[in-house]
């Protein structure tokens, strides 16, 4: 490494290592590992698999190439003999932009996990030049702004593969862009990302706003571009589209390339569709196979449907995709002659309308079309799994109990353990004696050492010193000061109701009264948030304008400053979650039970010593399971009753707050004077009339067990002895999480990579 860096620094700016900037020092080093994964090994095999999604949350990459190719260290170490550090480095790398949240993290760990297992599968997705929205927090709101982060040079890699996209009134042509996946010590996969020349970031202004209809400009700007209009939702349908046939195209090509027989394809391929955004790569096979290769409808069908899996990641009936065949029509009226087929097939076999992909709406249901023309669904936890078999998905499942599987998400212990919490990982591998990156399981023998005073000290300290990194780091990102000595209570996930980032606020409000009447708390405590809210999510944005207003209360008042502090991270992402997790005390994992599908952030926490607070809901119930009642803190209804509350329609919030004062006046507060004064009337009214009158995701029925079950948790705290073998144990328990895991399990039961 010393001696290549010294090459290219001669070559490119004539300095030595000593001399060179760490703009110089990032160049030269993404020069350096782009060549190392290109001299890697391709993984190949008999079936590749493709993993088409909207989204890719990769993260920054350096750090994370660097410890996939065994060099993380030795560069580190280079770099400090030549008084330089790798992690200023890494400041400069701008985060690539393509995901929004967990399911975008989730394909970005699942590709880190194919390629350490050594099994051939690309990823496939649009190359959006501004992505996700960067948030600004400003007069206590989100403001939204571009995010663009494709720079002069890149992880991405410009190839020279091109195809031809058609749409009802013209005809796009592709590029695809590389960006290398290295395995941990292992070979190289791709993720395929594809884009048009004819993108122009100019089109943007007043923060996001641009002309929806004009596509060629347009279409790989944004990831979720606002669809609360019918041009949004056409530009939706328009990358959607855009993705899939560049996928079914480069997988039809790569597959003629190695010679294989079409007719055999599900034998050499597998596509997997996580989540319905890929879904039209099912019609888009179909017609051109039958229009381009000869296929009779039949066998095209019977093709496709042995080579797609689908992947369902919620259960929120908003967020299922129903696409109104009119619009279709606008945008891709060949392909709709293939889904009225597919159809009408259904109809032919099924009397049941549930189980239509075409409503009487004359909308297109394409999870429907996922689960027919699929050969195997899955869920991410096992209590969505069960809820998809029981409830959501039942007409389904009667039809083809055969094709759902349960497959509980992972993380990848390479970025959530060995990248984000060094110290941590160093002395897990000195303890165990064992590569925890390739043997996750290793993790339980830390069990032996939960009775051992010096090993929790160490854990102590190892959290300590996250947490001073942290407060070092919002100290000069965002001028925040906290105090090491609190206990950080940290919710960091997308802004959403069922996520009940509400009932945290409410839980504030308890405080600040609690203290305002001299009930002072034994320590400090630190509540962290950090979210950002879809732009057109309008209560969304009153909650984190409460939560900010909240702030300012606290802030602003000398005596409640000292026992509370409340922090909203900017802009939340995947640099910021490595920052903030290892540093966490008290993981908020809140959602309305029956409401996560798994959750991902809660087993980042858990890997890195944090206690869990939260409802028996997606993969927390598995925590549960693994850690035991005395390591985790479960509040709250469960999903049963949850789901016979919406069943019934029984569930109502005014009747709780009009016979419970305790609530009464923690919501009441969200109108008070004090918070008028400092905020904007409007928002805080509208967020309160929604409690009162709606509150759809049941803040009012888990309320008040949960601040009684995290008045428990931080009264535990207090004995940090008992408190630190908590952690160990979340630690030592969590390698069940690892992602590599979840891969083998999708290998075994539905990809069959590697079997000839
Ligand atoms: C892991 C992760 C998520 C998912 O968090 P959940 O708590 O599971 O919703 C979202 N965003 C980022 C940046 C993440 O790293």
């Amino acid at each position: 490494m010393e001696q290549a860096l010294e090459k290219i620094l001669m070559e490119q700016c004539g300095k030595g290592i000593d001399e060179a900037t760490n703009e110089e020092l990032y160049a030269a080093l993404l020069c350096i590992t782009k060549e190392k994964m290109a001299d890697l090994p391709k993984i190949e095999g008999p079936k590749k698999l493709y993993y088409i999604s909207a989204e890719f949350l990769i993260g920054k990459l350096l750090s994370n190439n660097l410890i996939n190719l065994g060099v993380f260290e030795e560069t580190r170490e280079v770099l400090k003999k030549h008084g330089h550090e790798l992690t200023e480095v890494e400041e400069l790398e701008l985060e690539p932009s393509l995901g929004n949240g967990g399911l975008g993290r989730l394909a970005a760990c699942f590709l880190d996990s194919i390629a350490t297992l050594g099994l051939p599968g690309d990823g496939v997705g649009l190359n959006y030049h501004d992505g996700l929205f960067y948030q600004k927090l400003t007069d206590n709101k989100q403001r939204e702004e571009k995010n663009p982060w494709i720079t002069e040079k890149s992880w991405l890699t410009k190839t020279d593969y091109h195809f031809q996209v058609p749409f009802k009134d013209f005809t796009l042509t592709s590029t695809m862009y590389d960006i290398a996946v290295p395995g941990y010590k292992n070979g190289c996969n791709q993720l395929h990302l594809f884009d048009i020349d004819t993108v122009d970031e100019g089109i943007i202004r007043d923060g996001i706003q641009f002309d929806k209809k004009d596509i060629r400009k347009n279409l790989t700007l944004f990831l979720y571009p606002d669809d609360s209009d019918e041009d949004g939702q056409l530009l939706r349908i328009y990358q959607q589209y855009f993705m899939v046939s560049n996928a079914a195209q480069l997988i039809l090509k790569e597959a003629e390339e190695k010679g294989y027989d079409l007719y055999r394809l599900h034998e050499h391929v597998a596509i997997q569709i996580n989540d319905t955004h890929p879904t039209m790569v099912i019609p888009e096979l179909i017609r051109i196979l039958t229009e381009e290769k000869g296929f009779n409808m039949d066998t095209a069908i019977d093709v496709v449907r042995k080579t797609c899996a689908y992947t369902n990641h919620t259960i929120l009936a908003e967020a299922l995709e129903k696409w109104p065949v009119s619009y279709l029509e606008k945008v891709v009226p060949h392909l709709l002659p293939i889904i009225r087929e597919l159809d009408e097939r259904v109809r032919r076999d099924y009397q049941d309308e549930r189980v239509y992909i075409i409503d009487r709406e004359n909308r297109v249901h394409m999870a429907h079309i996922d689960i027919h023309y699929g050969y195997a669904v899955n869920g991410v936890a096992a209590l969505h799994t069960e809820i998809l078999k029981n409830s959501e998905l039942k007409p389904f499942y009667d039809i083809y109990p055969e094709k759902f599987t349960n497959k509980t998400n992972g993380i990848t212990f390479r970025r959530w353990l060995a990248h984000c919490n060094p110290a941590l990982n160093a002395c897990l591998e000195e303890l165990l004696g064992a590569d925890i990156m390739k043997h996750p399981e290793a993790l339980e023998g830390l069990l032996d050492y939960q009775d051992d005073k010096a090993v929790l000290e160490k854990l102590r300290a190892i959290k300590k010193y996250a947490k001073l990194e942290l407060k070092k780091y919002l100290k000069m990102s965002q001028n925040i000061d906290v105090d090491e000595n609190s206990v950080f209570d940290i919710q960091v996930k997308r802004l959403h109701e069922y996520k009940r980032q509400q009932m945290n606020a409410l839980y504030a409000i308890y405080k600040y009264k609690e203290i305002k009447k001299g009930n002072l708390p034994k320590r400090p405590l630190t509540m962290i948030f950090g979210a950002k809210a879809a732009p057109a999510y309008t209560i969304a944005k009153d909650i984190i304008h409460l939560i900010l207003c909240l702030r300012e209360l606290v802030q602003k008042d000398e005596e409640v400053k000292k026992y509370l502090n409340i922090v909203m991270v900017e802009n939340y992402n995947v640099t910021k979650a490595e920052k903030l997790i290892p540093a966490c005390d008290i993981s908020e994992q809140i959602s309305l039970a029956s409401k996560e599908a798994s959750g991902t952030g809660n087993m980042k926490f858990m890997l890195n010593g944090a206690v869990t607070l939260g409802t028996e809901d997606g993969a927390n119930v598995e925590i549960h399971e693994l850690t035991g009642d005395d390591n985790i803190y479960i509040f709250g209804e469960g999903s049963e009753k949850v789901i016979e509350l919406y069943d019934t329609n029984g569930y109502h919030s005014g009747e709780i707050y009009d016979s419970d004062p305790e609530i009464a006046d923690l919501v009441d507060f969200i109108v008070s004077k004090e918070l008028i004064r400092i905020g904007d009337p409007v928002c805080l009214g509208r967020l309160y009339k929604e409690l009162v009158s709606k509150d759809w995701f049941m803040t009012l029925l888990d309320i008040k067990d949960y601040i009684r079950v995290k008045e428990q948790a931080l009264e535990d705290y207090e004995d940090q002895e008992a408190w630190a073998k908590k952690m160990l144990i979340n630690t030592a328990k969590a390698g069940f999480f690892s992602s590599d895991r979840t891969i083998a399990e999708y290998n075994r039961d539905i990809w069959h990579l590697n079997e000839e």
